[in-house]
C-alpha cells in the first residue's frame, strides 16, 4: 500500500462518505435558503439588573428548510462559514435585526439594544464597517442601538486585523461584545487591547452556579475583571431563580436566559418589549 500523506489513495470509510454527502447536501440547501426566504430571526430579551427592565434583544438565526426541517445554527453556521455563505446570510441577519430595532422604536415600544452575532469571516471583509454603516443608514437604526457579538475563541485567529476592524466599528458608535467569554483562553493582556464594550460570560459558567464552587468563583472573577475594565458584563444562560440571585450579588449588569424567555419570533418579542417585567 502507498504511504499515507502522499494523497494518492484516500480511504473513504462509509461513515466519512455519509458525513461528506450530508455536508454537501446541507451546503446546497443552505445556498437556496437566503433567496427563498427560509431563514428567520428569533429574539431573546436581555434584562438590565439595575432597572429590572428589558434593555435589549439578541437576534438568533433560525432555518426552516423544506427538505431538512428545522436546522439549528449550531449545525449550519460552520458550513456557512466554510462555504462563505455566511457573507450573504450575515448581511441578511444584520439588516433584518436592525429593521426590528427600528420597528420597536417606531411603534413606541422604546429604545432597545439589538445584539447581532457576527462571524470572523464577516469581520475580516475589508469593507465590513462600510457595510454596517450602510445597513444602519438603510434601516434608520442609530449605531448606539447596535451591539455586534464576536466569539472570544475566533478573535485570536487574526488578532491584529480583527482589532483594526473592531476599531472602525467602534468609531461608528457601535458596541462590541466578546461572546462566550471564558471559553477562549485569551489572556488578559489581549483583552486589554481589544476595543470592546461588553463581556458575555459563557453559559457553561452560569450552568453550575451556585452549586459548584469552581464555576461560581470563575463567574464572579469574570464579572470583576469586566467591571475593572469598565465593560458591561452580561450573564447568558440564566435558567433558575437561584442563579439569578447569585448573579445579582456578583453585580453583573445584564442577564439573558430561559428564566426570562427563550428566543422568540418577532411578534412575541414585541409583546415582551411592551410588557411590564418582574424579576
Ligand atoms: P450564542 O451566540 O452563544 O447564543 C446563545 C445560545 O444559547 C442560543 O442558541 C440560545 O438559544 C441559547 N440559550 C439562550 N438562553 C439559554 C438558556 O437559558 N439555557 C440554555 N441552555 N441555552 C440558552 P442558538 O440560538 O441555538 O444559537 C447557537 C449559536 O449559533 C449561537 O451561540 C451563535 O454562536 C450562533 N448563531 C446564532 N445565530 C447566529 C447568526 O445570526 N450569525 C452567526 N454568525 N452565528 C449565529
Ligand atoms: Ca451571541
Ligand atoms: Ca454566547
Ligand atoms: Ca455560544
Amino acid at each position: 500500500a502507498k504511504e499515507a500523506g502522499k494523497g494518492k489513495y484516500m480511504v473513504f470509510t462509509p461513515a466519512f462518505q455519509q458525513a461528506f454527502y450530508e455536508r454537501v447536501q446541507l451546503e446546497k440547501y443552505l445556498r437556496q435558503a437566503v433567496q427563498n426566504g427560509e431563514l428567520l430571526l428569533h429574539y431573546q430579551p436581555q434584562v438590565d439588573l439595575n432597572s429590572e427592565r428589558i434593555s435589549g434583544f439578541e437576534a438568533l438565526v433560525r432555518w426552516n428548510s423544506p427538505e431538512l426541517g428545522f436546522v439549528s445554527p449550531l449545525n449550519f453556521i460552520k458550513v456557512a462559514e466554510d462555504s462563505r455563505l455566511i457573507i450573504p446570510i450575515g448581511a441578511w441577519v444584520l439588516k433584518e435585526a436592525c429593521r426590528f430595532g427600528k420597528r420597536l422604536q417606531d411603534e413606541g415600544y422604546g429604545d432597545f439594544l439589538i445584539g447581532v452575532n457576527i462571524s470572523v469571516i464577516q469581520l475580516l471583509q475589508n469593507d465590513f464597517a462600510d457595510h454596517v454603516q450602510e445597513v444602519l443608514r438603510e434601516t434608520g437604526l442609530k449605531p448606539q442601538y447596535l451591539e455586534l457579538e464576536i466569539t472570544e475563541s475566533t478573535i485570536m485567529e487574526s488578532f491584529d486585523e480583527m482589532v483594526v476592524s473592531l476599531n472602525m466599528l467602534r468609531d461608528l458608535g457601535i458596541s462590541i461584545a466578546l461572546d462566550d467569554f471564558g471559553t477562549g483562553y485569551s489572556s488578559l493582556g489581549y483583552l486589554k487591547q481589544m476595543p470592546i464594550t461588553t463581556l458575555k460570560i459563557d453559559k457553561s459558567f452560569i450552568e453550575q452556579v451556585p452549586d459548584e464552587g469552581d464555576s461560581r468563583s470563575l463567574a464572579r472573577a469574570i464579572v470583576l475583571i469586566g467591571r475593572k475594565m469598565g465593560l458591561k458584563v452580561v450573564a447568558e444562560g440564566v435558567e433558575t431563580q437561584r442563579q439569578l440571585q447569585y448573579i445579582k450579588r456578583s453585580r453583573c449588569d445584564v442577564i439573558q436566559g430561559y428564566l426570562i424567555s427563550k428566543p422568540v419570533p418577532e411578534q412575541d418579542a414585541l409583546a415582551l418589549a411592551g410588557s411590564n417585567l418582574r424579576l
